[in-house]
């Protein structure tokens, strides 16, 4: 069977010169194997998404040559599959409730603890008594609920970043604000929509090993990674949405030359011809052909 591949945009601003790249990268992957190509808005935080954003970002991939199959999902309208998949973690025991404010887990997250990477939650709502902290649950008292990862190590080999490793700490599955976190909700939409090649920015390796745990508890499939290396600032700062100078409809302007300067960031259109329409790639793409490296705009 083809594969099929994804962009997977959170509407919370228009895409910047990084999320096109990956995207085309993506769409690039999926369609030079004949594969389907779905779109996903990961609109769970009803704070940050817009509708607005939505049809900027289609309009924008549109503008690329960037297709895909049937309506786009939104995963927003998909809660009672997490709330499945919450209830099955539940019931191996595999979740607890965590009180913790943001200043005490940034606070722990900071202090030194053994292997964990930095950052990650070190467990302390984890030595709770099952009987205590449930009891705090049922007062009303505000909690998140997190993963018991018990410290497994996950690896995989990605396919751009080569092979990778990293140990899981006691993830957010839930906010305290009863939204679901991206890293539960994307591994039962990458399985449910039957997603064999993940193709998306390299900011998010440092996820996988969470979504893999998370595949192998759910007993879903593992598609494969690959992580495209991001696109800097000429400051040398990681792009974020309200980069103004790096949307498609700012300071870069018409989409065929927008097209040409990812194309060539990708190891295609060496000679700087100018490229119309994303099919024109198909051809000559290879994943292998992506560097490695983060690019810097000029
Ligand atoms: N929604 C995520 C983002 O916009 C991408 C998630 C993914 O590709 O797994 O950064």
């Amino acid at each position: 069977m083809n594969p099929t591949g994804r962009f997977a945009p959170s509407p919370t601003g228009p895409l910047h010169l990084g999320n096109l790249r990956t995207a085309l990268v993506a769409w690039l992957t999926a369609r030079s194997q004949r594969g389907r190509f779905l779109l996903r808005f990961e609109d769970l935080d009803p704070r940050r998404s817009r509708r607005g954003y939505e049809a900027d970002q289609i309009a924008d991939l549109s503008a690329l040559g960037i297709d895909w199959d049937g309506e786009p999902v939104h995963q927003s309208q998909r809660a009672t599959l997490y709330d499945d998949a919450l209830s099955r973690l539940r019931a191996d025991g595999r979740v607890y409730p965590c009180f913790c404010t943001r200043a005490e887990v940034r606070e722990a997250a900071s202090a030194p603890h053994g292997k964990l990477p930095e950052g990650a939650y070190p467990g302390t709502c984890a030595q709770l008594s099952e009987r205590e902290s449930w009891r705090r649950v049922r007062t009303g008292e505000r909690h998140a609920l997190r993963l018991r990862a018990e410290g497994e190590r996950i690896a995989w080999a990605d396919r751009l970043l080569g092979e990778r490793q990293g140990l899981v700490d006691d993830f957010v599955l839930m906010r305290s604000d009863g939204v679901y976190s991206y890293q539960l909700a994307v591994v039962v939409d990458d399985a449910a929509q039957g997603i064999g090649d993940v193709v998306r920015g390299a900011d998010l390796a440092d996820s996988t090993p969470r979504q893999v745990l998370l595949q192998r508890l759910l007993d879903l499939p593992t598609p494969s990674y690959a992580h495209v290396p991001l696109v800097l600032g000429p400051t040398g700062r990681r792009l974020a949405k309200r980069d103004d100078g790096a949307l498609l409809t700012g300071g870069h302007g018409r989409p065929a030359e927008t097209l040409s300067w990812l194309a060539h960031s990708i190891g295609l259109a060496h000679n700087c011809e100018a490229v119309d329409t994303a099919t024109a790639l198909l051809t000559e793409f290879a994943l292998d052909l992506v560097p490695r490296h983060s690019v810097k705009l000029c």
